[in-house]
């Protein structure tokens, strides 16, 4: 009797939780147009950094101040990380609440409202700052990256508001500044500045994904960006033996570096590509003419390094390789770190945040969420620096920083069912 009790009791609160979703469904569906229309509004508010020739988030953000204002959230609070290169002088992050029955812990979603320059204007469609809707996409800078998610999150937590349903937790929103360029005063500012975060809540990053949002986004790969400058002596193209041809020797180092995928080769399935990667990337242009030996060679490497490898002994490696070449071609190699980020511990697949993702997305999208590690970075490193667990997943087609970037409206609309159903999970 008191076993059936119990089951009637659970399948009773699971139709409390499917009509709860259902009419936030409905909701959120009625918002279609009104999430289009916001998306126009935010684009044309182009929050580029100052680093990037703009002028910073103040005006995005002074928009979404007033739509959190109208729309039930508590605690807004706008912390300025100051920016001498922007008009304001800051650079604006906002916090803001939205209640729930319990504040034992906080479902937290971050998105940035700072956007990356549109590039070359000629390979768009229209102009990037007046969003345009075609064929259930829209199209604009800014409007994937990270618009879509922003609004998706916005609007699943007016649909709560308007529904007068209660989420079982506290929602917290992040609208934070400075993601493409650092997020030094961005959320790694907001990090230092506040314990808004807590070590039980859920940080959910919308910010990296995949086309049929499958991706769950639980780790991260070590960056390493090292420059080398290969010096040798410039000399006339038809008496090499006077000079010392740097390209050349940089070219044999170029192959010698190649064995790095065989002195680290492990392989780790969470990660995709399951190995570490190393890269030559960008070359220097050395001399302008033909007929001259070059006396400088400068390229670059991009290495993503799985975390069970530290950097330290993949620059030992690499070093060793560099002596070699020296020795052999008479050359002087100086080797530079450009960009040097160890892996944050990744969070664990079986990690809460990871877990209420893949019951929403089997739920709303009908589809097996998988942890994945990828090659870096994204912020919720940040986070995981930390020791928070963090997330990143979202259902987009990857256009950021693209020419005719573009959002398909069904993925916001998702999106935002996806998030709704979390916050009614138990
Ligand atoms: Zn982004």
């Amino acid at each position: 009797m008191l076993l059936v009790l119990g089951g009637d009791i659970i399948l009773s609160k699971r139709r409390i939780l499917m009509t709860e979703l259902k009419k936030i469904e409905k909701r959120i569906d009625s918002y279609r147009d009104e999430m289009i229309d916001i998306q126009i509004k935010l684009c044309a508010l182009p929050a580029i950094s100052p680093a990037s020739g703009g002028e910073g988030e103040v005006e995005k953000a002074d928009v979404l101040v007033d739509f959190l204002k109208k729309n039930g959230f508590s605690d807004i609070k706008v912390i300025k990380a100051s920016d001498l290169d922007s008009p304001s002088g800051y650079r604006p992050n906002i916090l803001a609440f939205f209640k729930g029955k319990s504040s034992s812990k906080t479902i937290w979603i971050m998105t940035h409202m700072d956007i990356v320059p549109p590039g070359d204007l000629a390979q768009w469609k229209g102009d990037p700052f007046k969003a345009w809707v075609e064929e259930g996409k829209i199209y604009g800078r800014g409007v994937e990256d990270n618009q879509q998610d922003m609004v998706a999150s916005l609007y699943a937590i007016k649909a709560f508001h308007e529904e007068g349903i209660e989420p079982n937790y506290d929602i917290g929103i992040a609208l934070v500044a400075d993601e493409e360029t650092g997020s030094g005063k961005g959320i790694d500012y907001v990090l230092r500045q506040t314990d808004a975060f807590r070590k039980q809540d859920l940080i959910i990053v919308p910010d990296a994904g995949n086309e049929d949002g499958t991706m769950i986004e639980v780790a991260e790969k070590s960056i390493l960006w090292l420059k080398f400058r290969t010096l040798g002596k410039q000399a006339h193209g038809s008496t090499p033996e006077k000079g010392i041809n740097s390209f050349k020797a940089a070219s044999f180092l170029v192959t010698e570096l190649e064995k790095l995928y065989r002195v680290f080769p492990d392989k780790d399935s969470l990660f995709d590509p399951p190995i570490s990667t190393f890269e030559p990337t960008k070359k220097e242009s050395n001399v302008p003419n033909i007929n001259t030996i070059p006396g400088e060679d400068i390229f670059y490497m991009d290495s993503r390094i799985l975390p069970k490898y530290t950097i330290e002994e993949v620059v030992k490696n690499i070093k060793e390789m560099i002596n070699k070449i020296e020795n052999e071609f008479k050359v002087k190699i100086t080797l530079e770190e450009t960009q040097k980020a160890p892996a944050a511990p990744p969070t664990s697949a079986d990690a809460p945040v990871a877990q209420a993702l893949k019951r929403a997305i089997r739920a709303i999208y009908g589809k097996e969420g998988k942890a994945t590690g990828i090659g870096g970075g994204t912020v919720a490193a940040l986070f995981r620096t930390a020791n928070f667990s963090a997330a990143c997943w979202s259902k987009i087609d990857e256009t950021a920083h693209q020419p005719n970037e573009y959002c398909i409206i069904d993925n916001m609309m998702g999106d935002a069912k996806v998030f709704a159903h979390i916050f009614l999970q138990e």
